[in-house]
């Protein structure tokens, strides 16, 4: 047996009583994140870091989310099987090879390109065949491929963008954090029904903010 193995194995079950002990407690948003391996997400001089609950940097002056966060929000948007799902803010990736175990397809969208071309690969070395990764700005969500059921965007706006409001399905919910980019912000729940939308102030979040346009590589 190889001498690291043992201590993956430990830190991966310090890994998963993390997330339990932060609130994570649905067992098919626990079971997506046992299975998705967030080693592959993180590149380069964190990588040693992977499996620790914490916020690490990735390329493009961007974040992979904390680990308890990702499973907070997978949870609160209560995906189904049946779910066409989009995310804003593709990142590293991670957050999408969680939705993709619990939804049917996954749409992920960033605006910068480096970082969708890398997430892609990952995703195709692990063989998620249902997320498709694209560049484009997200806050006008995809509309080539709306409506959806679930929405989430892993970056922070002062208010939920219109256009993804507009793509919601009735019965849909979006989970976004919202709020000033440089102050603490609030991640929220909006579920459409037939007369509008209802809000939830979930809890406390700080993410990068969401910006306009495409990035300088993309
Ligand atoms: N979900 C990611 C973390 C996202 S960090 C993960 O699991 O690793 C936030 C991401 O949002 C960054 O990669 C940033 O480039 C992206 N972003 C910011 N504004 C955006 C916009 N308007 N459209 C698409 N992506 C955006």
């Amino acid at each position: 047996m190889n001498d690291h193995e043992p201590d993956i194995a430990e830190r991966k079950m310090q890994f998963l009583f993390a997330l339990r002990s932060r609130g994570v407690t649905d067992k098919r948003v626990l079971t997506a994140m046992e299975r998705i391996d967030r080693g592959p997400f993180v590149r380069g001089y964190f990588a040693a870091r992977a499996y620790e609950d914490t916020p690490l940097p990735i390329a493009c002056g961007q974040t992979i989310s904390q680990p308890s966060v990702v499973g907070l929000m997978t949870q609160a948007l209560q995906v189904s099987a049946r779910d066409k799902v989009l995310e804003v803010g593709t990142g590293s990736g991670y957050q999408a090879a969680i939705l993709s175990q619990l939804a049917r397809r996954v749409y992920t969208v960033d605006r910068h390109k480096r970082l969708v071309v890398e997430a892609a690969t990952v995703f195709r070395d692990l063989d998620l065949t249902n997320i498709t990764a694209l560049t484009a700005d997200g806050s006008f969500g995809l509309p080539d491929q709306a409506p959806f059921d679930r929405i989430l965007v892993t970056a922070a706006a002062e208010d939920p963008p219109g256009p993804l409001l507009a793509q919601l399905k009735i019965g849909g919910i979006m989970v976004l954090p919202v709020g000033q980019s440089d102050a603490v912000q609030s991640l929220i729940r909006v579920t459409r029904h037939e007369g509008g939308f209802d809000y939830d102030e979930l809890r406390p979040v700080r993410f990068v903010p969401l910006l306009e346009g495409l990035g300088r590589d993309g």
